[in-house]
């Protein structure tokens, strides 16, 4: 009988997959951790019985995450990540040539540790490139004890229940403002829009009490049940969220990369949101 990875996506709705290879689980100082082979997705991490991350649809939201602020912006040089443990919102960050300084904060090192050595396609090498710092502490004493100033704040974080909680609060959206670099922005992993609308109501109360512009953009990860995961997104410079596709696309282009996810057409497209998310926000129209 095939072993059952099965997680509580709310009451009444479980998400299960096949544990087809228990390749390691353990409770860190901060999480349980589990990382295990899937016949359908390949290896998938999951922390505090939430999936995180699977080799199969990875791309997905680590491309959205980065490539939407960092071609919305133009001219990242400073890129702040909370959380990746991972590693891939970094690798993602760091194909760009224009990246000059990319600082990881992960508050838990058994999981850089563990997705170097069982999920090394995630961070391809991104732990050792000499334009990335990596930093083991809690992201917000992180925020609220740093100097530096960022253009991008990724918040690539797990949930807010347990270590994550204040990754979701005013006092840290606070701190990632006073982090930006003027003209700089803030990209969050907001929950799947659907089942955590309250994790979007509540992200869009603290955008609006802080920032000029603020909106969600979204994708659909398949290992992340429920519809579609919305991206927070937050600066005071409104003229990001409205780049024309001529700009997105010479950009994009200037780039030199490769996707399997995004395109500047999706890159638009993404911040179209259903009208059940706007009416939460308090948005009738994007
Ligand atoms: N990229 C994955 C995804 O698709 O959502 C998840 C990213 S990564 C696995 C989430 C990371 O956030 C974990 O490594 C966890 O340890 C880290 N984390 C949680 N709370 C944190 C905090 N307060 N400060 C820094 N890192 C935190």
């Amino acid at each position: 009988m095939t072993e059952k990875y099965r997680e509580r996506v709310c009451n009444g709705y479980d998400h299960v997959l096949t544990i087809d290879e228990r390749l390691y689980d353990v409770r860190t100082d901060h999480q349980h951790l589990l990382i295990f082979k899937n016949r359908a997705f390949g290896r998938v991490l999951a922390l505090d019985g939430v999936i995180q991350t699977t080799e199969a649809d990875e791309f997905i939201y680590h491309e959205m995450m980065v490539h939407v602020p960092v071609l919305a912006h133009g001219s990242v040089r400073r890129v702040l990540i909370l959380g990746g443990g991972d590693g891939a919102t970094l690798r993602e960050v760091l194909r760009h040539r224009t990246i000059q300084q990319a600082i990881l904060v992960e508050i838990d090192p058994s999981v850089i540790d563990l997705c170097r050595q069982y999920l090394p396609n995630h961070s391809m090498g991104a732990f050792d490139d000499p334009r990335a710092t990596i930093v083991l502490d809690d992201g917000l004493h992180f925020l609220q004890t740093t100097h530096e100033r960022f253009d991008l704040i990724l918040t690539d974080s797990t949930d807010p229940d347990g270590p994550a909680e204040m990754l979701f609060s005013r006092p840290y959206y606070a701190a990632c403002k006073a982090s930006l670099a003027p003209g700089g922005v803030l990209v969050t992993q907001n929950g799947v829009a659907f089942l955590q609308l309250d994790e979007v109501r509540s992200s869009a109360r603290h955008f609006n009490a802080l920032f000029r512009d603020w909106h969600f953009f979204t994708a659909a990860v398949p290992t992340y049940a429920g519809g579609i995961m919305a991206f927070g997104w937050a600066s005071d410079n409104p003229e990001l969220r409205q780049q024309e596709a001529t700009t997105l696309q010479r950009r994009f282009s200037q780039t030199g990369m490769t996707t399997r996810y995004y395109t500047p057409e999706i890159h638009r497209n993404a911040f179209a949101l259903p009208q059940y998310i706007l009416d939460a926000i308090g948005k009738t129209s994007p």
